[in-house]
């Protein structure tokens, strides 16, 4: 149950409020069938994933650097042969995915609903900034919202900026999300509360061993609701 000095109650947006992880799997997808002529598919993915890795300190989270990484991995591995149209097929996909529409996880507008009416709520989210604040838009859950930050990485150091900066006492701040690495552990590590709903799919880099720290873990976000009823 939610401890009773909780005052506000921060969520991760993609893949904990809308689904997201799907549609970059897909578009993944795309690209080991455009470039199969060139290389196999275990060599594009390996490579691909260790291009994101390096180019995230440059480029950071969200499409934009996903793109980018298909583009390096695709001109890398076929020794500059690719062709500009399949360049432009990628770039393409880019928009796609920024365009795609916004489908809202299960259960999260009821929870947010029964939630907003005892909590102060905010979404603190990595990525672009323009996809996240149209994402949010489009979702049409962006009213329950008291603050909204979008923000290079979420290490304890960023929760502790963010905090402070709202006037909040880690004490009082729980952060419910998809990933432990990102959402979780460094709630905790900064003396918040976490509680981990996980998604069908996570991106590797994303994945840590299971934690030996104590947080919630709830299977599905319907299950918010009757998890916060017990709070009395
Ligand atoms: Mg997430």
């Amino acid at each position: 149950m939610i401890d009773p000095k909780i005052k506000t109650i921060a969520f991760d947006a993609d893949d904990t409020l809308w689904v997201n992880e799907t549609i970059f799997d897909a578009t993944q997808e795309r690209f080991f069938k455009l470039l199969e002529q060139y290389v196999p598919e275990e060599v594009l993915r390996k490579h691909l994933f260790q291009t994101e890795i390096k180019n995230l300190k440059y480029f950071g989270y969200g499409v934009k650097g996903f793109i980018l990484s298909m583009i390096e991995t695709a001109v890398e591995l076929t020794e500059g042969l690719v062709r500009g149209g399949d360049i432009q097929q990628i770039i393409d996909w880019g928009r796609e995915m920024i365009e795609h529409p916004v489908e809202n996880i299960e259960g999260v507008e009821q929870a947010l609903k029964t939630l907003s009416q005892h909590y102060q709520l905010m979404v603190i989210t990595k990525g672009d900034l323009l996809d996240q604040e149209s994402k949010l838009a489009r979702s049409g859950l962006a009213d329950y919202f008291d603050k909204v930050e979008i923000v290079s990485d979420k290490t304890a150091a960023q929760y502790q900026e963010i905090l402070n900066r709202h006037d909040i006492k880690a004490e009082e701040f729980l952060m419910i999300g998809n990933s432990l690495k990102s959402d979780v552990l460094p709630v905790l590590e900064i003396g918040g509360q976490a509680v981990h709903i996980p998604f069908s799919s996570t991106w590797e880099h994303e994945t840590v061993a299971p934690a030996e720290e104590s947080h919630h873990q709830i299977v599905a976000f319907a299950s918010v609701t009757e998890f916060v009823k017990t709070i009395g």
